[in-house]
């Protein structure tokens, strides 16, 4: 049987992120971004292997004129050859816990969890009945952000809280960058010759949004992001945790709504917020080099949390194989796993330098001193790891 082929798809309520993976191939054979999508401004980006790159306005495009003008080009580069379609979808609430084929009742059951996913699910959803509608003979599969920490044991989802809240409201630790923290320990597993359902690891997820995860034995058994994805370490423009009475305070002291404190938390906050500069750790960085004050407090803060939270994620661990870098910072940023693993001097990690500065730019390898516990940097992918789910799905 030739190699098979699937279009990933993770909508937003203006945006559709597309890549056409091939189970033959490590890179997506078509990748690609619509923006703006439903506005006069519309535009699609796309790349075709690594050497073409390509732009088109397309003026009033929704999501469904995207997804019909991408047809053609999806055809011709996998041949006409297309075996299903996988969605990412945010946030699957309890019922999810693991990816599954699309169908009315799988909709459904997406669409009673928007309340805990109130700006992400009805995109993603937006995004599945627009597929189904361009693609309804194919199999569409639907792969959960929350999925994988559906593992988690009760005293690690709960807050203390009364229990009516979660009974009746859901409230609960969900997790998210599932497929990321499974995709990447898995990797880890695979390039150190141990079987996955014999392996612990600390999993450093370090992007815009950014989270960290303890995985045992290939189970999510804690990670940092709770409720939502503002819990846990800081982030791009996130705070990551606060003092729950935070809310209060302003409001008392500055007259402030639930929608300021929400804006400030969400989107004014953790990387930018510090700095004062920018939530792209690229910037930062450069200015940290040029002695900006606010700057290298916000890489600092970025570092000392995270490795905070490292440290409280080891306690869901029996024993450490490895701490694993990865998403856009950690795949990318010397500086920060430098900084971080030495907060973390009493688990006996340590950097070697030449090593860390070696693995950037979507390089895999290992970056500890010889003799010290495993550190890893593992390029995520997560577009691989929903095809991969579809595919999975479709034997
Ligand atoms: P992601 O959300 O995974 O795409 O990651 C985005 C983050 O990765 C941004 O903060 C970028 O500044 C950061 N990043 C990407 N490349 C580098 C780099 N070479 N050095 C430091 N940070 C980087």
């Amino acid at each position: 049987m030739s190699a098979r082929n699937v279009l990933v798809i993770n909508c937003g309520s203006s945006s559709l992120k597309f890549s056409l993976q091939c189970e033959a191939h490590s890179r997506a054979l078509l990748s690609g971004l619509g923006e703006r999508l439903g506005s006069a401004e519309a535009s699609l980006r796309w790349w075709r292997g690594e050497a073409i790159r390509q732009q088109r306005a397309l003026p009033g495009a929704d999501h469904g004129a995207l997804l019909r003008q991408l047809l053609p080009m999806v055809n011709e580069a996998c041949g006409g050859r297309l075996h299903g379609v996988g969605h990412r979808v945010v946030h699957g609430g309890e019922q999810f816990t693991q990816s599954c084929r699309i169908d009315a009742e799988v909709i459904t059951a997406i669409r009673a969890t928007v309340p805990l996913a109130p700006l992400h699910n009805p995109a993603n959803l937006l995004g599945i009945e627009t597929a189904l509608q361009v693609y309804p003979d194919l199999p569409h599969i639907a792969v959960f952000d929350t999925a994988f920490h559906q593992s988690l044991p009760e005293h690690a989802f709960r807050y203390a809280l009364p229990d009516q809240l979660y009974r009746e409201q859901g409230v609960r630790r969900y997790g998210f960058h599932g497929t990321s923290h499974r995709y990447v320990s898995r990797r880890a597993a695979q390039l150190c010759n141990l079987a996955v359902g014999d392996s612990c690891w600390l999993v450093a997820h370090l992007g815009n949004g950014s989270s960290t995860c303890a995985v045992v034995d290939g189970q999510s058994r804690d990670t940092s992001m709770g409720l939502t994805p503002l819990e846990g370490v800081v982030m791009g423009t996130r705070s990551g945790d606060v003092d729950p009475n935070l809310h209060g305070h302003l409001a008392r002291a500055l007259g402030w709504s639930l929608e300021d404190v929400e804006r400030l938390l969400n989107h004014q906050s953790g990387l930018l917020g510090l700095s004062g500069l920018s939530n792209d750790m690229r910037t930062l960085e450069q200015a940290r080099g040029e002695g900006h004050r606010a700057a290298t407090l916000a890489i600092e803060v970025f570092c000392y949390r995270l490795a905070k939270s490292l440290a409280a994620m080891s306690c869901a661990l029996p024993r450490l194989d490895g701490l694993v870098f990865t998403g856009g910072i950690g795949e990318n940023s010397v500086l920060v796993r430098a900084r971080t693993v030495a907060w973390l001097p009493l688990f006996g990690l340590a950097i070697d330098p030449q090593a860390n500065a070696l693995c950037v730019g979507g390089v895999t390898g290992a970056i500890h001193r010889p003799g010290t516990p495993r550190i890893l940097v593992v390029p995520t992918n997560e577009e691989k790891q929903i095809a991969l789910d579809t595919l999975a799905l479709l034997d």
